[in-house]
């Protein structure tokens, strides 16, 4: 591996990083052909070039995962939970008959894109972080209706700012449309690309009438609660209680995963996983929070349903106790502010 001068730093104006992609000198690439993956390397080339008649242009059979590196005061360079990505991105190739990619490729492909981009890595403090897209792509020439025999493992990363406008907790707003996202047996609880483009059109809506994302709920009743475009909803009630909403069309998200363990273990709420009912059980909602790794945890201000804004009740002074508490506990063992007792970090060596 070649050394890292950590003493060099891109001139970015870090505070001030939207959630958009800055291009970066380095990007990992592996690809399957003839049974067998190749080594990987690292490359400078943002292009990839695929087949005109490969599945994932055609048939969507592609898939991804998102994660961020975080730089600690020490210096140290930190992932998060890692391993669940990996596991994750498993499921995705399963459920779309996709190669599997080992582990150990994962893992290597993510730090080797992190380190060699070290002077991309937001420093301590700055509010950003390295977003990290893990890309797995149907490649080849295969324009009949199946699996592809051929892949591309890609790795990319970007500097990035708070994924809703404004800076640190700000209040959202979410709105539900008449669009659904996933079917109960559908793709819903993978990382496909194909369960995104069917939404471009729900958050459009979504921001026209004046929230920042679109909320969704279950697709066969619509009553239930489901998520927000791209993170999952957790929801503080009286006495304790933190509750989020199980469904198999659900993106089972790690930052949600991480939270409510947070908020059992270390804050002692009572948790629960249950289908949750917008409107009858809205009137016990004291605050809720849209949680992803690019949301970190927004809190929502409020509901649009049927053309009427519902408020959440805990959310006319701003940000609420819960989500607030929660906010910083997951933040802090991210940026290695605290001790890592559950041990979910990983360090990058540089
Ligand atoms: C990625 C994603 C999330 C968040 O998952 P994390 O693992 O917390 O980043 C939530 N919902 C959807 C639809 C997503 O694509």
């Amino acid at each position: 591996m070649n050394t890292i001068d950590k003493s060099i730093k891109e001139n970015i104006d870090w505070g001030n990083l939207g959630f958009d992609y800055k291009p970066t000198e380095y990007r990992f690439v592996a690809t399957y052909k003839n049974g067998a993956w190749s080594e990987g390397e690292l490359i400078t080339n943002s292009n990839v070039q695929v087949h005109e008649g490969s599945p994932a242009l055609h048939y969507g059979q592609q898939c991804f995962e998102g994660m961020k590196a975080q730089t600690a005061k020490d210096g140290r360079v930190l992932l998060f939970r890692p391993d669940l990505n990996a596991e994750r991105l498993r499921q995705s190739c399963e459920r779309l008959s996709m190669v599997e990619l080992p582990n150990e490729l994962f893992n290597r492909g993510v730090k080797e894109a992190v380190r060699a981009n070290y002077r991309f890595i937001p420093p301590y403090g700055s509010g950003a972080a390295l977003y990290i897209r893990p890309l797995l792509l149907g490649t080849g020439q295969n324009l009949g209706l199946r699996p592809a025999t051929e892949y591309e493992f890609r790795v990319f990363v970007s500097p990035v700012g708070p994924y809703y406008k404004g800076t640190g907790l700000s209040l959202i707003k979410l709105a539900v449309t008449d669009y659904d996202r996933a079917a109960p047996s559908g793709t819903g609880a993978v990382k496909v690309g194909g369960n995104y483009a069917g939404g471009f059109i729900a958050t459009k809506i979504a921001k026209e009438l004046g929230a920042n994302e679109a909320l969704y709920l279950d697709s066969a009743t619509r009553t239930y609660l489901e998520e927000a475009g791209s993170a999952n909803i957790i929801i503080s009630l009286s006495d304790d209680r933190l509750i989020t909403p199980l469904s198999p069309a659900i993106l089972p998200s790690i930052t949600r995963r991480s939270v409510m363990q947070i908020a059992k273990d270390e804050l002692g709420m009572k948790t629960e996983e249950r289908p949750i009912h917008l409107i009858n059980e809205f009137s016990e909602f004291e605050e809720m929070g849209a949680c992803g790794t690019a949301a970190v945890i927004s809190p929502v201000q409020s509901i649009l349903y049927k053309n009427e804004w519902m408020h959440m009740k805990n959310s006319k002074e701003g940000v609420g106790p819960v989500m607030q508490n929660l906010y910083n506990s997951l933040t802090q063992i991210q940026k290695g502010e605290r001790e890592d007792s559950f041990g979910w970090t990983v360090e990058v060596e540089i």
